[in-house]
């Protein structure tokens, strides 16, 4: 028999488990030994040495392997040696990068990878979707991926889109009674749910019946093994880039040895020396390096709490302009307590702290305790706000108290356990027969119940303007009355009372419906109903918000709170944490659903606060503010989130509140769900935008300074002023590690006071073209007449000028390198702050002396000891390209300053 035919107690002794109480921790271990882990089989991952060997395979090592290949024919046989050490060096290099990158982003994937719910040893736990083994039991609810094949128990309006597997992008809907057929397709299991596969509506629980390969899953899996890597905008333009120097380089290098062997120089040095420079000219270091400083970047930012899963964003985290921010929970504490009650005229308080479910109630205007039985109404409202209800009160060891499940309902239940309620004596009055779950669409959840007499009431909950509306009679002084105009304004003001007060609302509402009577969907249970009153909640705003919309807007950057909350509640939190101001407006769910995109085009720069809105105005907004030029940056965590989450420039999920599906979406998964972490996320996206920046301008300008000093020396019928084998060392070995600490760098002070950069720059915009440009100008010719003075003293001695030269194309790239840590100049950083680059210059000076002073390599690199009085015109000439033009920014500093 199948389990799509087994009833309940077959599956659980056919699997050997427990559906009350779970599987046991030893016999997972064991289910886990025997069948290992909940995994498909991932595709071929590249080996290390494959890894290290593809190192070897771009142009530029191709072209060095030629220039190898031909010194060994022509018998120079050092110089090939020489070439293939640097080439092995340069390897190792780009390997250990790629490597840490790679390893970053493995962990991030990790960190990202699907948890679920399940019962072990009688307690629902929160495992790694990876964990689960055959047997165990599985709850999921809406926006949930369903973590294995499972055989489904228990169903509450449950809806599973099956695509992945079927093909059918339309949900199914799933119940529990078996089905007498052995033979079914996948789409017609309606009593299973598959690995993989989506919960858009409702919520179950189910057995796990396959695991791993076994899922049906499993079986198609090679189909989906094509991973892909992504590259960001940048990697992309730098690719384009690269291109382009290709073609300078071939071009150069002919022209090189073309004016070179002119001015009777031989053909074999001419040749390498075009070699080495077409090297010079491309930056083969780039695209790693970037790689590099993304992926290091994306680790700083998980210790701050972010998980970019996709690494464009991290670019594109720098451009943002607007982010649309939830309020419940992101910008708020999502610790509810109810504080205030209303119902039929009357208000009552309750006091207490947090989740602790001990407290008194109040009349609203007196300070002694009130005795909860004489007050109906009161009674009624807490009571069904906790059996409507699925949050549990846990206490840990320090005595705190702590929610599981849902706050807003952890605030119902506690108020309930405050008047002395207990859910599991109430649900032996009251038996709950069937359930609406809670979507943020209707704003309600409701449940059937029947009393020992068997009579029947559906009970409801929700945002108390939506109950209002489907309610026909208010309850009042203990009766029921028709809910007249004049009544309803009578609630409307209690509503709006409470919300001024920046409280949360929910409302109670109930019907009695005629017994033994199945009610088929929400709409029929969620109309005609008594309404009861309200229960009002506090949720404080959290403490490092309203700093974090300051930092925003000083960045250039504006923050709009998207909530389903009450208009009011909305308004008063927004102006709390600074986003509403006076200038600002307020749009209501109601006002954007009768707009269309154009006419909220028009106003949506001058909205603050969206409320009462659904999870499919999103979309509407989001792409209203992308229409007037806005990168928009948008958190969610429903499944119907996830459109406008993947339509938005960042989409953001939330780490703990967030579905499978809205995380999937995302770029962005904030672990503490927290407005605060977008902000430092922000931030860090544009630190390393910043610092991909400065290492660009470094590597450019020292490659344009090594062309520019063999061209002019070969134009000026000079001797060649660098042995290639010298270019070549510079190129690829001293400038890798300061390259590299660039990419650590510190934001400069005002990173988060410029306005945010615009999403179509190119790679040299914002004068970084002519930095590249004129420090490399200044450092080819700083090169050029250290090796003019050098060899005009002493003409004979031709290595002595060009170990000279070389010093002074090292030394002026190493100090070159303090000053690309900044947009404006050398002189506003201090070169101390960022060690790495320190430790870095230290030892590419080190490396240097070694090549210099070292007997040994002095034939390899053609190099002899520079004598100590030549070092001053070196460190001299060398400090020349920064220093002259952070000179002049000295002075119209002095001269802004002056004026
Ligand atoms: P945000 O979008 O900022 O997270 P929110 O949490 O208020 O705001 P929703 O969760 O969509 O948005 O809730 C909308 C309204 O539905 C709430 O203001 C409340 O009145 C009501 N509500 C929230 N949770 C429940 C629930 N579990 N049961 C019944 N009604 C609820």
């Amino acid at each position: 028999m199948k389990f799509h035919e087994m009833n309940e107690r077959d599956v659980e002794k056919v699997l050997n488990t427990d559906l009350k109480e779970g599987l046991s921790s030893t016999d997972v271990q064991k289910r886990i030994k025997q069948h290992g882990y909940n995994e498909l089989a991932e595709g071929e991952k590249q080996s290390a040495l494959l890894l290290f060997f593809s190192q070897f395979k771009d142009f530029m090592v191709l072209v060095l392997l030629g220039a190898v290949l031909i010194s060994g024919l022509l018998g120079e046989y050092i110089d090939a040696i020489a070439i293939v050490a640097i080439v092995i060096i340069n390897g190792f290099l780009g390997f250990f990068q790629e490597r840490k990158a790679e390893k970053s982003l493995d962990a991030l994937k990790e960190l990202s990878a699907p948890q679920v719910s399940t019962l072990r040893d009688g307690q629902w736990v929160k495992i790694p979707s990876k964990e689960l083994v055959v047997g165990d039991v599985l709850k999921f609810a809406s926006g949930d991926r369903i973590g294995a094949d499972v055989r489904i128990i228990d169903s509450k309006s449950l809806e599973i889109e099956e695509s992945a597997l079927t093909g059918e992008s339309l949900p199914v809907a799933k119940t529990t009674a078996r089905i007498d057929k052995g033979d079914v397709g996948i789409g017609d299991m309606e009593n299973m749910a598959f690995m993989g596969t989506m919960v858009t509506r409702g919520a179950g629980i189910g057995v796990v019946v396959a695991t791993g390969m076994k899922t049906a899953m499993g079986q198609i899996a090679d189909l989906l093994q094509n991973a892909e890597t992504v590259i960001t905008p940048l990697q992309r333009k730098l690719q384009e880039l690269g291109k382009i120097l290709i073609i300078v380089a071939i071009l150069l290098t002919i022209l090189v040895v073309f004016v070179g062997v002119i001015q009777g120089n031989d053909l074999y040095t001419m040749f390498l020396a075009g070699v080495s420079l077409a090297v010079a000219a491309i930056p083969e270091g780039l695209p790693a390096i970037v790689t590099v400083a993304l992926s290091l970047g994306v680790q700083r930012m998980i210790k701050n709490n972010a998980i970019v899963r996709k690494l464009p964003a991290v670019e594109t985290l720098g451009c943002a302009s607007v982010i649309c921010s939830d309020k419940t929970g992101t910008m708020t504490q999502n610790k509810m307590t109810v504080t205030h009650l209303w119902s039929g005229g009357n208000t009552w308080t309750v006091d207490g702290v947090g989740y602790d479910p001990h407290g008194r109630f109040y009349r609203a205007d007196s300070k002694q305790p009130i005795d909860i039985k004489k007050e109906k109404s009161l009674q009624q409202m807490l009571m069904f706000g906790m059996m409507c209800n699925h949050a549990s009160l846990k206490e840990k060891e320090s005595n705190e108290f702590i929610v599981d499940g849902d706050p807003t309902e952890g605030a119902l239940l506690v108020a309930a356990m405050k008047a002395g309620y207990n859910r599991d004596l109430l649900l032996n009055q009251y038996e709950i027969v069937q359930e609406f779950p809670f979507d943020s669409t209707r704003k309600m959840m409701s449940i059937v119940i029947k009393d020992v007499n068997g009579r029947q009431f559906v009970v409801t909950k929700g945002a108390p303007d939506v109950l209002v509306g489907i309610s026909e009679s208010v309850l009042w002084d203990g009766k029921r009355a028709t809910f007249s105009t004049d009544m309803k304004n009578n609630v409307q003001s209690a509503i709006n009372n409470l919300a001024s007060q920046a409280l949360r609302t929910i409302a109670i509402g109930f019907k009695e419906i005629p017994a033994k009577t199945l009610i088929f969907s929400e709409k029929e249970a969620e109309k005609d109903l008594t309404f009861i009153g309200l229960q009002g909640m506090i949720d404080p705003p959290r403490p490092e918000v309203k700093l974090a919309v300051k930092e925003c807007k000083e960045a250039g950057i504006k923050t709009v709170m998207i909530t389903g909350d009450h208009v009011i509640t909305a308004k008063a939190i927004a102006t709390q944490l600074g986003i509403l101001t006076p200038k600002k407006k307020v749009l209501d769910g109601n006002t954007l659903t009768n707009m269309t995109t154009e006419e909220l085009e028009e106003v949506v720069d001058d909205v603050a606060v969206f409320a009462r809105v659904s999870p499919e105005h999103k979309l509407k907004i989001v792409k209203a503010l992308q229409n007037r030029g806005h990168v928009v940056a948008m958190t969610g965590d429903g499944v119907n989130d996830a459109p406008a989450i993947k339509t938005a420039d960042i989409g953001v999920a939330m780490g703990i509140t967030g579905t499978d599906v809205a995380k999937e979406a995302s770029a962005l998964v904030l672990l503490d769900d927290n407005f605060a972490t977008i902000k430092a996320a922000i931030k860090e996206g544009r630190n390393i935008y910043e610092n991909i920046r400065k290492f660009i301008r470094y590597l450019l300008a020292s490659n344009v300074g090594e062309i520019l000093v063999m061209l002019f020396a070969m134009l000026l019928a000079l001797p060649l002023p660098l042995v290639p084998i010298q270019i070549l060392w510079v190129n690829l070995v001293t400038d890798g590690l300061p390259a590299m600490a660039l990419g650590l760098d510190q934001p400069e002070g005002d990173v988060m006071r410029r306005n945010p950069r615009s999403p179509k720059e190119g790679i040299f915009a914002r004068g970084l073209g002519w930095k590249v440009v004129s420090r490399g100008f200044l450092i080819g010719i700083s090169t050029l007449i250290a090796f003019i003075i050098a060899n005009n003293e002493n003409p004979e001695h031709l290595a002595y000028a060009q170990t000279v030269a070389f010093a002074t194309l090292v030394m002026a790239q190493l100090i070159h390198v303090f000053d690309c840590r900044s947009e404006k100049s050398i002189f506003v950083r201090n070169p101390f702050g960022n060690m790495y680059l320190v430790w870095a210059v230290i030892s590419s000076v080190l490396l240097m002396f070694v090549v210099i002073y070292y007997p040994p390599l002095q034939p390899i690199f053609h190099t002899v000891p520079i004598l100590a009085k030549d070092w001053i015109m070196i460190l001299g000439l060398a400090a020349v390209p920064t220093f002259l033009l952070a000179g002049t920014f000295l002075a119209r500093k002095r001269k802004e300053t002056v004026v």
